[in-house]
């Protein structure tokens, strides 16, 4: 069975199928987002924001009764029931704890539940030391009997998913995730095992951990550590470039302008300037300024002028 017929099995309003079937994807988008790039006790949102264009073109919600605002507060306060889509659907080891009402009644939709299918994501195996491709486990649930959750407020909707994945590769343990939820809010409130950021191939191999740790630190709103490290990063990388000890003593001017003799002219004009990049980031440091901006514009710099340099190297 294709994914789109298993997702559309579980849409439960006929009334509505593309506007459930819309949400259905940004809830899978946020869950991605969440468990690939965020850090503990970081949130994504989902954004509905195109559900202004659904309610026009669907005929249940042109009743004056029901506003693309109603909308929004409908689906903030529905169950959402995560699916793994690569199993039997029926099987009973992925049955939701929560109790879905089967029908599709419209009198009160907020009690309607909403399911959402878990996408393959790539993240880090601690077996295998590399990324793998991981698949959603069925042993996926939400709201554990007991638990208080779900938990209605007059806004939204408060539950928990305890979310398995599975390398695909070793097959051993799957990684548990555990994620709250307030309306269209997810946080990643839990993860049995750390997940290294993926550092792009141009980094040189002993000097990826130090990048991998800025991403980790600034997955977890610590700003100030991914600025440290992705300088701590640009004076290794000049050392050893230089073929200096990374423990010895150098004013970082003097190593900047001593690694940059050892550039190109063309890789001095047209690479982004690596002495630039580590005097904004110790003005950063000292001075414990610098926000997600900065650190993304400043990565962003560092990589392009490894990829520049390489590719004028080969010419
Ligand atoms: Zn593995």
């Amino acid at each position: 069975m294709g994914d789109e017929r298993i997702l559309r099995a579980r849409v439960i309003r006929k009334q509505s199928p593309d506007v459930e079937m819309y949400i259905q994807d940004q809830i899978a988008d946020g869950i991605k987002e969440l468990l690939t790039e965020k850090g503990l006790y970081q949130k994504t949102v989902i954004n509905p924001s195109k559900l202004t264009e659904y309610s026009k073109s669907n005929k249940l919600y042109e009743s004056e009764n029901y506003s693309t605002s109603d909308l929004k507060i409908e689906f903030s306060k529905r169950p959402w029931l995560p699916e793994c889509q690569y199993v039997d659907i029926h099987s009973s080891a992925r049955r939701p704890s929560l109790r879905p009402l089967i029908t599709d009644s419209i009198s009160d939709p907020s009690q309607l539940p909403l399911y959402f299918h878990l996408p393959t994501l790539e993240l880090w195996c601690g077996r295998c030391k590399r990324h793998t491709a991981q698949l959603p486990s069925p042993a996926s649930i939400c709201d554990l009997p007991d638990s208080k959750f779900p938990h209605s407020t007059e806004e939204a909707i408060h539950q928990q998913f305890n979310i398995f994945y599975l390398c695909e590769s070793c097959r051993l343990l799957p990684v548990q995730y555990l994620v709250l939820r307030d309306g269209y809010k997810l946080m990643l409130c839990g993860r049995t095992e750390p997940n290294q950021k993926k550092v792009d191939d141009i980094v040189p191999d002993d000097l990826r951990n130090i990048l991998s740790d800025a991403l980790s630190a600034v997955s977890e709103g610590d700003i100030h550590a991914g600025i440290y490290h992705i300088r701590t990063f640009c004076e290794h990388y000049m050392k050893k470039t230089l073929q200096l000890s990374y423990d010895t003593q150098v004013r970082g001017d003097e190593l900047a302008d001593h690694y940059s003799s050892t550039l190109t002219l063309q890789q001095r004009e047209t690479a982004p300037s690596l002495k630039s990049a580590y005097d904004k980031l110790s003005q950063l440091m000292h001075s414990r300024c610098g926000n997600a901006d900065d650190f993304k514009h400043q990565m962003s710099e560092i990589i392009r002028h490894l990829k520049l340099k390489e590719l004028l190297t080969k010419r």
